[in-house]
């Protein structure tokens, strides 16, 4: 037999830590309020995949998760992954925005020990909730020697996504996590089973190192139709160092927004173009001459994944070919 993998539990807060008033309360629940040791005291079976330790490092929703939110999560995480006693991690955290802080992860860990993300989508308290059983699947990921090198991972409903691309698709469903190419494996049984791996870099193949990252540039977002103003377009941009332009379909921005766009790069601003249809590719100078307009263009990232993508980008590259680059390789 083998030796246990030492997992550290990290409690963040979110559904996984909720609490509702009956057990049909599956949507209308209290969240963030029960501590992680309290939740892992309800899946003792877990002993036997692990040696586990807990940490409760946050207990707030996902919805608040500011910068600072995320650096603060992954300067303690890559500490923790930094001791000799420690083989991986597991985050509890909302659902929310699991898909922003475990691609930041994927991106700026230095180690290759598995970190595997888990939320649910009822609380512990609700009929059928997914939390216990969750957790206990991650866990098994996190100490399952086919998992380390992968990056960060998410794990829900059965499956274990990459970070890259999962990203949270249904408000209410237990299954809400959809990645566009498939999950990378599954769990049964606590037995994680993988039929690929991620291709695009991450970790320790990356250049953004959480230890030496500091205060991110802000980055924001808008969400394109017809009817937007120009004026909510100038009045987002700015503070901001970049924009995500969640255009319509590939990219596509309105005729009348266009110089307000342009403005915005005169004025220093990383205007990149995105899709709201939630995923495909945007293709560099199709829809729009962003050649010609100093427009960059995301290749398949979705705007949340393309803001912390461009947040990271900026902390070292100004210049329009390496700040393209980086949406190319990762
Ligand atoms: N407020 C929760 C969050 O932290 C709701 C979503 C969830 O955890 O399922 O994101």
């Amino acid at each position: 037999m083998t030796e246990k993998a030492n997992i550290i539990v990290i409690g963040t807060g979110g559904t996984i830590a909720g609490q509702g008033k009956a057990a049909n309360n599956t949507s209308a629940y209290e969240c963030s309020v029960r501590g992680i040791g309290d939740i892992l005291s309800t899946i003792p079976h877990a002993c036997a995949l692990a040696n586990l330790r807990t940490e409760q490092l946050l207990q707030n929703g996902s919805e608040n998760f500011s910068n600072e939110h995320l650096l603060a999560i992954g300067k303690r995480v890559s500490t923790l992954l930094a001791q000799h006693d420690v083989d991986g991690a597991v985050i509890a955290h909302g659902t929310d925005t699991i898909e922003e802080t475990a691609y930041f992860l994927h991106l700026t860990l230095k180690s290759s020990k598995p970190v595997v993300v888990v939320g649910s989508m009822r609380p512990p308290s609700a009929m059928s909730s997914d939390a216990a059983l969750n957790l206990y699947d991650a866990i098994a990921v996190a100490a399952h020697p086919s998992s380390v090198g992968l990056g960060t991972l998410v794990f829900a409903n059965d499956e274990i996504h990459t970070a890259r691309d999962v990203a949270k698709s249904s408000s209410f469903k237990i299954e809400a996590f959809r990645s566009p190419y498939g999950p990378l494996g599954y769990v049964i049984e606590g037995q994680p089973r993988y039929y690929r791996h991620p291709s695009r870099a991450h970790t320790l193949a990356t250049p953004w190192s959480i230890e030496t990252l500091g205060p991110l540039p802000q980055v924001d977002i808008v969400y394109a139709y017809g009817a937007l103003e120009p004026e909510a377009v100038s009045a987002i941009t700015a503070r901001a160092q970049g924009l995500i332009y969640a255009g319509t379909g590939n990219g596509n921005v309105a005729a009348h927004l266009i110089e307000p766009l342009r403005d915005a790069v005169r004025r220093g601003v990383h205007v990149v173009r995105a899709s709201r249809t939630g995923s495909g590719i945007v293709l560099r100078n199709g829809a729009q001459p962003d050649d010609a307009y100093g427009w960059l263009t995301v290749e398949d990232q979705i705007p949340s994944k393309a803001r912390i993508l461009l947040m990271l980008a900026l902390t070292q590259a100004r210049d329009l070919q390496a700040l393209q680059a980086v949406f190319e390789r990762y």
